[in-house]
């Protein structure tokens, strides 16, 4: 038999991988699960010696079983080819004593790019496995990367088309760029007056909404997601760890089943999730390091066991990081309370209404893999500067917050152990906070002038993704309120 997924509110069971990744999000609201997480069945030895694509087939055959090989194969090949501008795909660069995981050599230079070069094949393959007649509209909402990076994957593949929703001020100026200039008719940008979450909680309601889904059906249409809710983004995700490890291991950096720790800038949870899934298919992963900018909300849940998104929310230099409702960690919570549905949702009312829960100590027990620490902007940025002026290498404000964090740790526990830094972004996608960061406050509103600052200083040439935003017309100019957003997508239809 397959492996199944089920909800973590318990209203859906037995959805095969294919159902999942259609769906999105479970109609009851909550995120598809796996059954059982599968172990690898090939040995650290054997991963050594594989590229990227056949590593990528070894972990994602164990999750979507629905999946032939000859399809899954066709996606991976697909998808991890010379979109990227490196054939490793996902390099890891030693500097200041830890391993950067560069995540960011797909078309949009941030890692979102992982999973998304994926997704639009995963689901398109979906579809035909499920005779889906409908067209299939992604709805997503985006803290800035998610968004360009899923139309990028989706613009003008049949049969679909995808709505985006971004925080109109709360993104960097390359994002805005990126996403506005978004080619492809089946691509739709809106720009919210409202922050990240508000974006994602307009899109989880439309999701929940069923006589929408029933209007839309009748107008042959489907909603999917391409948020990391989606189980169809948090699997490929997975594979990065487990190439990241076995390169390690390839490279005699470590030793046999040497145990070695993550850290991971951290938004809506699904990057470090899949560390922890990596982990439990059998990889020798210590800590999972949890890192958070000044919406630290994730930090003073795993401090204090009580998760509270009752506070101001901050517009900071790590815009895709401001986030106070973290939609993943909804999985973890499903898994530590012995996968209890009736607890997970009691969990996420609360969320939603006095927004905040607290967790028993047994739950607090199951996740001692988890450290959680938080950056500032200023130590961010003195990270930043002090790792370019030790090593000459120059990392982005969300890889700064991650690497401050791990820096912290190491020092306050005396944790020597290797540590992989999940490296998330190219610093070209947050010009203005990474040169700022090295070279003090900038005058110019010129972003091109910083991006060609940025490139004297780091000596890396200025990707395609950048060169293409220099000169390109922008297409969309949508705006809306979150309460419109219903409204907003419907008006798409028509078209
Ligand atoms: C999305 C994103 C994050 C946060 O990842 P999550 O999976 O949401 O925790 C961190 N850094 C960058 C650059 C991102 O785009």
């Amino acid at each position: 038999m397959g492996l199944l997924y089920e909800s973590t509110r318990g209203g859906e069971t037995g959805v095969t991988a294919s159902e999942a990744i259609l769906k999105g999000l479970a109609s009851d609201g909550g995120l598809f699960v796996p059954e059982t997480i599968p172990c690898l069945d090939v040995t650290v030895e054997e991963l050594a010696g594989m590229t990227y694509q056949e590593t990528a087939y070894a972990v994602m055959k164990q999750f979507l079983t629905d999946f032939t090989e000859e399809e899954l194969k066709y996606c991976i090949s697909h998808a991890y080819d010379e979109k990227f501008d490196t054939e490793e795909i996902a390099p890891l660069v030693r500097a200041g004593g830890v391993y950067f995981l560069e995540l960011f050599h797909g078309k949009t230079i941030a890692f979102k790019d992982m999973a998304l070069s994926i997704l639009p094949y995963l689901m398109t393959t979906a579809a035909k496995k499920n005779d889906v007649k409908n067209e299939i509209v992604i709805l997503t909402a985006t803290s800035g990367d998610t968004g360009k990076a899923a139309m990028a994957g989706f613009a003008d593949v049949p049969g679909t088309r995808i709505i985006v929703f971004y925080p109109k001020d709360g993104v960097s100026r390359v994002q805005e760029l990126q996403m506005l200039t978004q080619k492809g008719a089946n691509t739709c940008v809106v720009g919210i007056h409202g922050n990240f979450d508000d974006a994602q909680t307009g899109v989880k309601k439309i999701f929940g909404d069923r006589e929408f889904a029933k209007e839309i059906d009748q107008m042959g249409f489907q909603l999917s997601s391409a948020n990391s809710i989606n189980i169809g983004r948090l699997v490929p995700q997975i594979v990065y760890y487990v190439y990241a490890y076995a390169k390690l291991y390839a490279n005699g950096e470590i030793e046999k089943g040497e145990k070695v720790n993550v850290t991971v800038p951290t938004g809506n949870f699904g990057n470090i999730l899949a560390a922890y899934f990596a982990k439990q298919m059998g990889i020798p992963f210590d800590k999972l390091i949890c890192a958070s900018n000044d919406n630290k909300v994730l930090y003073d849940f795993f401090t204090t066991g009580t998760y509270d998104k009752n506070r101001e929310f901050i517009l900071t230099t790590s815009p895709s990081m401001d986030i106070l409702v973290s939609s993943n960690l909804e999985r973890l919570l499903y898994l530590s309370c012995g996968r209890s549905a009736e607890k997970t949702r009691g969990m996420m009312e609360a969320l939603s209404g006095t927004g905040k829960y607290e967790i028993t100590e047994d739950m607090k027990n199951f996740m001692a893999d988890f450290r959680a620490g938080y950056a500032g902007m200023e130590e961010n940025a003195a990270m930043i500067r002090k790792l370019y002026e030790d090593t000459g290498y120059l990392i982005d404000t969300h890889t700064g917050v991650a690497a401050a964090v791990c820096a912290a740790y190491r020092e306050a526990s005396g944790d020597a152990a290797k540590t992989i830094i999940a490296s998330t972004a190219s610093p070209y996608k947050f010009s203005r906070s990474v040169v700022e960061a090295v070279c003090g406050k900038q005058d110019t509103d010129d972003e091109f002038e910083l991006i060609d600052k940025l490139e004297k200083l780091s000596g890396v040439p200025i990707p395609q993704a950048i060169e293409e935003i220099r000169e390109a017309k922008i297409l969309h100019n949508r705006q809306c309120r979150p309460e419109e957003m219903k409204e907003t997508v419907k008006s798409t239809f028509s078209k």
